[in-house]
Formats: structure tokens, sequence, C-alpha cells
């Protein structure tokens, strides 16, 4: 990265994230690498330009490269994901869900969706939310046996509710999603279906989670997690929904696109198309079941649905003694990052937490395989048996440290 002194403040800060990533382990399930195009086209000359519209209904002259730029995005949007609609304007995965909302519903409808505390995200009804205050959420979680879905449960509750919108996709759930049976359950109860896929979209784009493309009528997802492009969001429908979403989209909730961000969305989006990007989303998947086998051979640590299909995994430490807030804070303090969070059914609250939950999309990117993740999970294993034992936790952070500069970021 260039260092610019002219700004100390913000370039010295800007460093220091830059060191923090190369020398951190980064386990945050949503979180990943970029490639230097995403990152250039991201710090391009496009931030200087105002685009209100779409491609060729603009309200702002000089739009023609623009234009150019935001149709590859759609055109390379549609390809990837076999949609017959793309909006790669939303600034946000939440401004997605909102838009989407806008556009196919009316304050104080039925919906329903994942509850926050069983996987689901804020913006799928949580009453601190725009969504939970706009529209009348409904929940479902997890089978209190199994800790996956129960899709005879969600019929149940359809049933009852009589949704105009099912909402589905989740944060922190670790097992695949059965989306024709969804279709199904809403059809049964004349809902549309909706799919936030923005943790998963990777491992759909690459084939290694079945895709909710072909059963919902409208897909929302970030393209910042598996999908390892730059912050953003994004929407696909199928075309009948077309017009009420770019409406939604714009003017309904925002207001100049982010063009910079969109041509950073197109390179990613061309990256996803290559071959290379399914050997990536398959190696995410086998080290997250790498790490879940650690976990699973001790009996201190409980997976969450006793697995994963995925590419993140959520960990019950209670039997250790600690909460998850704790092992974050342990962690952290020996450069591994990862984030408490809560467990279904979950009893500490969301600040103390039960849990953590781990991804691979991050460490995967920077070229490790089973074996070197395996030995990520032992690592935490021995930070939290040895939490009282400075000496030993020094030794520890040593390790931690050799190993993440035995995988040095490849930034291209
Ligand atoms: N939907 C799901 C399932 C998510 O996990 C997230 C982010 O974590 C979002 C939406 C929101 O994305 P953003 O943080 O870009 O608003």
């Amino acid at each position: 990265m260039e260092f610019n002194n002219r700004d100390q403040a913000v370039w010295t800060a800007i460093h220091h994230e830059e060191t923090r990533q190369r020398q951190n382990i980064e386990l945050i399930a949503s979180e990943n690498v970029v490639s230097n195009a995403v990152r250039a086209a991201q710090g391009s000359v496009l931030t200087n330009k105002y685009a209100e519209g779409y491609p060729g209904h603009r309200f702002y002259g000089g739009c023609e490269y623009i234009d150019q730029i935001e149709q590859l995005a759609i055109d390379r949007a549609r390809e990837l994901f076999g949609a017959e609609y793309a909006n790669v304007q939303p600034h946000s995965g939440s401004q997605a869900n909102e838009a989407v909302y806008r556009a196919l519903l009316k304050p104080g409808d039925n919906v329903l969706g994942m509850d926050l505390t069983a996987g689901g995200h804020l913006t799928h009804g949580s009453p601190v939310n725009f969504s939970g205050e706009t529209y009348n959420f409904h929940s479902y979680g997890v089978d209190p046996e199994t800790e996956q879905l129960d899709y005879e449960e969600i019929l149940r509750i359809a049933k009852e509710v009589q949704p105009k919108l099912i909402v589905a996709g989740a944060s922190a759930y670790s097992r695949l999603i059965d989306f024709p049976r969804l279709r199904e359950i809403a059809d049964q109860v004349g809902a549309l279906l909706m799919v936030d896929m923005a943790h998963i979209a990777g491992l759909v784009a690459a084939g290694v989670h079945p895709s909710p493309v072909p059963y919902s009528d409208v897909v929302t997802t970030t393209t910042h997690k598996t999908l390892r492009g730059p912050r953003g969001g994004m929407i696909l429908a199928k075309a009948k929904y077309g017009k009420a979403i770019n409406s939604a989209v714009f003017p309904g909730t925002q207001g100049g696109p982010l063009e910079h961000v969109i041509a950073a969305k197109a390179i990613a989006l061309g990256e996803a198309l290559q071959p290379e990007f399914k050997t990536y989303a398959r190696q995410i998947v086998l080290n997250a079941q790498a790490m879940a086998a650690v976990f699973n051979a001790d009996p201190t640590f409980r997976v969450v649905s006793g697995g994963t299909d995925n590419h993140l995994m959520l960990l019950d430490v209670t039997g250790t003694g600690l909460y998850g807030r704790d092992v974050q804070e342990l962690l952290d303090s020996l450069q591994i990052t990862l984030n408490k969070n809560t467990i279904p059914f979950e009893q500490n609250g969301p600040f103390k937490t039960s849990g953590i939950r781990i991804g691979t999309p991050a460490i995967t990117t920077r070229g490790m395989k089973e074996a070197d993740v395996t030995q990520i999970a032992h690592f935490i294993i021995a930070a939290i048996q040895n939490r009282e034992d400075d000496v030993e936790l020094k030794r520890l952070h040593q390790k931690i440290n050799d190993f993440a500069e035995s995988f040095p970021i490849n930034w291209g």
C-alpha cells in the first residue's frame, strides 16, 4: 500500500490495519480478502461520477463509460447465478433487503423470517431494525434437537401467520438450506419467497451450495463475503419484479449509485466466473469441515448441529467455562480474529454469548488447506486450555505469529 504522508492520522491507521490483516488469522465468517483489481476499481476515478438512474436512462450527462461498467456487472451477475434480472446498485446487503421489502410489501404486511438468535439477520425482522419496525414480522427458528431448520414447523407457522413474504437465508447457519422445500411452503400459503444468500453467495456461484435462484421470487446478497468482492449488495429476481425493484432501489431508497463499487463488483463477478473460483469455494467447505472435525473430537466443545455443510460453524463454548465474548478477547490477544455469537436457544444473551462463529473464506483465500486449518483449531483449543498460563500463552502467541507469517497474503 502506498503510504501517503499528507494525512498522517488516517494513513497511519490504514497502514496499521493492513499490518493487522497480514499478521492475524482471520476467521470472521463474513469477511474475505479481495484481489488488487477489486481494490483498484474501488479507488478509481469512478468515485467522482454521479449516475442516478440505470444504464441508458441516467439523470446526468457523461455516463457512457459508467453505463458500460454497470451493464457488465449486471450481465455477469445474471450469468453467474442464472438469474433473469439483476440490480447491482444496493450499497449494502441491508439496503438490498430494504429495497426488496419496499418493492414487494406495504408497511404492516405479515412477513415470516428466521429469528436472529437462531441464525437470521437483523434485516429479517429484528425489532431494533427498520424491518421489524415497518413490517409485521413473525419468526421461525431451528429444531431444539437437531439445531437445523425444521421445514414442517416452518409450514405450520406459515399457515398460522399467512405471510405475504417468506424470508430465508442466515448469518449463522452451517447447514444446507432446502430451497425447493421452502418454495413448496411458500406456494402452500400463497406467499412470495425471498432468499438472502449473503453468506453463501460464493458457494452458490461455484455450485458448492444448491442455488436458491430457480426457486425464489427474489434473491438478495452481499458481494463481500464468500463471493469475495467489494462491500456492497445485489438483487437477483424473476424478470417480472425488475421494474418494481429498480424503482425501490432508485429513487425509492438510494440516490446516486456507487459506480466505483459497481466496477469492483463487475471485477469480482468476473473472477467468480473463472474455473479457479470453483476450486476455491470447494476448499472453503473442506476447510470448515476439517476444523469442525477437530472441535467435534474434543468433548469441551460442541459444534452446533453437529457439523457444517458450508463455510462456517457455530461452536458452543460453555463447556470451557468461558463465554463467547471471553474466547473472542483471548484469541484477539493471540492474533486470531473471530466473533462471539449467540447459539440457538441462547441462555447468556447477545453480549456475553454461549458461542463463537468460525468461518474459513479468508484463510482459504490465503492458501490454507485442511492440514493448516486443523492446526488453527488446535491453536484455539490450546489457547483456551492454557488461558491462565502466561508463559504457555506467550509461547503459543509466537507459534501463531510464525504460522500466520508462513501464509503471506497474496493481494493479487
Ligand atoms: N444478510 C445477511 C444474511 C447477512 O449476514 C448480512 C451481513 O452480515 C447482511 C444481510 C447485511 O449486509 P450489510 O452488512 O452489507 O448491510
